[in-house]
């Protein structure tokens, strides 16, 4: 499906504070400043995969649906597709006990979904063993890294992954390598690409390394140092690209350290596959973040990817940054994830209540415009200002053209 019409989907999470926004930038309410990057939000595969999920629900209409676990990182919007009669056979929104597990009972009436960051080898082989219809949703920009990976492979190269133990991508990413008899490593930062590099570079042994790494960080079969004889690395497509960046220059500097300039070309490899809706949306919310706002709002789910690296944008900038997943976070305190240790915390005296403030947003590639319009709102009265009637408040209307 390299067409499709996401109007529909658009419509039907639209907001017009957000359109506003979308379109000027900025907007002043009272004391606050309001600022919006030049891109944010809903990607074209999220777009994608919520139109082709209604196309299905059409095409196949009567016919029980299941999503194999949840089509985006984002709850309001799997909710909606769970309140549509779409129930999920993993993760967790799944209705069943894992010892009831829906999926061993699917046949060829059942319609499943393959979420938008693809699935590992094991389950697609299942649900074609049971002959269910497929409607896989998978991004083109995910199945980027799986080529490369699938071209590593065939070259004899460990395939080096900046990704996130445990994400879905990253998941079905290592699932495809086990299935093609290949060798992985997973790091998910600087610092452990640090220990990596030490050990490429003969630094250090095989217990220090496994020890520095998540335990789930290398492939069943991983052989000590001959797996690190030559390494090609890909990214999982949300990571902060200027950290994909530097994590593959700190890797090619290990090998040419131990191999010589040289042997550069005989054994690295490094391909960007972050795709272009991150990239973008990242490299916006910086230009907003250098313009200094008082504080930078990030709204999207706990668990995505991109949403966490876009508040680490904000980081870098020195801005205080606040991911959020919705206006439920927002009150006297501001509930919000922490970055280095992953704990969801409450902060007090979050938002100035005096003077003039100046508040910039973004929102990760699978957040609603709904939600952020909500968040938008509920910081404005906070603040006790009243945005315009036509924009969800009850102020004198302004000019949406
Ligand atoms: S964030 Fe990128 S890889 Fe993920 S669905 Fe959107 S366009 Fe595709």
């Amino acid at each position: 499906m390299t067409t499709f019409d996401a109007t529909e989907v658009r419509l039907s999470y639209a907001n017009p504070l957000v359109e506003k926004l979308r379109d000027e930038g900025e907007l002043v309410v009272g004391e606050l400043t309001f600022l919006m990057p030049t891109s944010f939000g809903f990607c074209w595969g999220v777009d994608r995969a919520l139109a082709m999920v209604e196309e299905a629900r059409k095409e196949y209409e009567g016919r029980p649906m299941w999503l194999l676990s949840s089509i985006i990182h984002n709850p309001r919007v799997n909710q909606d597709l769970r309140d549509k009669g779409i129930r999920f056979l993993k993760g967790p929104l799944a209705d069943e006990a894992p010892e009831d597990a829906p999926a061993e009972k699917l046949g060829p009436s059942d319609v499943v979904f393959i979420p938008a960051f693809s699935a590992e080898i094991e389950d697609m082989k299942r649900l074609e063993e049971k002959g269910v219809q497929i409607v896989d949703t998978t991004c083109p920009w995910v199945i980027k890294p799986h080529k490369r990976t699938q071209k590593y492979i065939r070259e004899g190269f460990t395939v080096v992954i900046h990704g996130t133990v445990g994400h879905d991508e990253t998941r079905a990413t290592c699932s495809l390598v086990e299935a093609s008899e290949g060798r992985f490593v997973v790091v998910h930062d600087l610092e452990e690409t640090e220990i990596l590099s030490a050990a490429v570079e003969g630094e250090l042994d095989e217990e220090a390394l496994r020890g520095g790494l998540h335990e789930e960080a290398f492939s069943s079969v991983f052989e000590f140092p001959g797996d690190l004889a030559r390494i090609g690395i890909i990214n999982q497509t949300t990571m902060l690209a200027t950290e994909s960046r530097a994590i593959g220059n700190r890797l090619k500097t290990a090998i040419a350290l131990r191999d010589g300039d040289e042997g550069l070309a005989e054994s690295f490899r490094d391909f960007d596959t972050i795709c272009r809706a991150t990239q973008d949306n990242q490299d916006a919310a910086d230009k907003v973040a250098q313009r200094n706002p008082d504080l930078f709002v990030v709204v999207g789910g706990f668990d995505s990817s991109n949403t966490r690296n876009l508040a680490r944008v904000g980081d870098a900038a020195g801005v205080p940054a606040f991911h959020i997943e919705g206006p439920e976070c927002v009150g006297e305190s501001i509930r919000h994830r922490e970055r280095n240790s992953g704990a969801i915390i409450e902060t007090r005296d979050w938002l100035p209540m005096e003077g003039p403030v100046t508040v910039a947003f973004t929102a990760g590639a699978s957040t609603p415009d709904t939600i952020l319009g909500q968040v938008v709102k509920k910081i404005a009265e906070r603040r006790g200002e009243n945005l315009p009637s036509n924009l969800g408040g009850s102020g004198s209307p302004v000019d949406l053209l």
